[in-house]
């Protein structure tokens, strides 16, 4: 059977990246799917969508409740459920993908402006826990809420952020 053949194929390639067991992998549900996540259903054809691109690493597919006109999302056809998840690989794929589709609706949309938007937990807006990069194109006046009331930070902040968090 074709299908086993590729999934094998796609198993192999997915332990080699990440280095888990089979066990490990079938445990966190990448290989089939989680069997509620609707992103899984979509990315792998079981539920139909408006998509716009597709090949053996992601479907991107317009967002039904979307922010402004042409608002799409990137998503992966294995599940990872958030950044933190997410395959090397697959994120470098995604940030190229994301510049070649967002050049494409530029054209297409004669959009302004351009957001590329990534949730990651509840806390930070995340609704469907299957990895996911929105592109979300900018008309001027459009009135889509993606902003945040710039906040104030002290220099000793700044300083004990640094040492917190800098790698160097
Ligand atoms: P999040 O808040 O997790 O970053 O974004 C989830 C996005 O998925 C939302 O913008 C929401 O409108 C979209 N969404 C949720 N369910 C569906 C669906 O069944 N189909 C499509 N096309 N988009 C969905
Ligand atoms: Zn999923």
């Amino acid at each position: 059977c074709w299908e086993m053949l590729d999934n094998m194929e796609q198993i192999g390639k997915i332990r080699q990246s990440t280095g888990d067991t089979l066990a490990e992998l079938i445990e966190r549900g990448r290989i089939m799917g989680k069997e509620n996540c609707i992103f899984c259903k979509i990315a792998n054809g079981g539920i139909p969508s408006s998509t716009i691109y597709e090949d053996e690493d992601f479907r991107v597919f317009l967002d039904l409740n979307p922010a402004t006109k042409g608002h799409a999302l990137i998503v992966p056809k294995v599940h990872y459920a958030d950044l933190f998840e997410l395959d090397d690989e697959l994120a470098v794929k995604a940030i190229l993908l994301a510049k070649r589709l967002a050049e494409r609706m530029k054209d297409a949309l004669g959009c302004d402006g351009f957001n590329l938007v990534q949730n990651n937990g509840a806390a930070a807006g995340q609704t469907i826990f299957h990895f996911h990069l929105h592109l979300i194109p900018r008309y001027e006046q459009d009135g889509a809420g993606i902003a945040w009331n710039p906040g104030k930070v002290s220099s000793e902040e700044l300083k004990e952020l640094v040492q917190l968090i800098s790698e160097t």
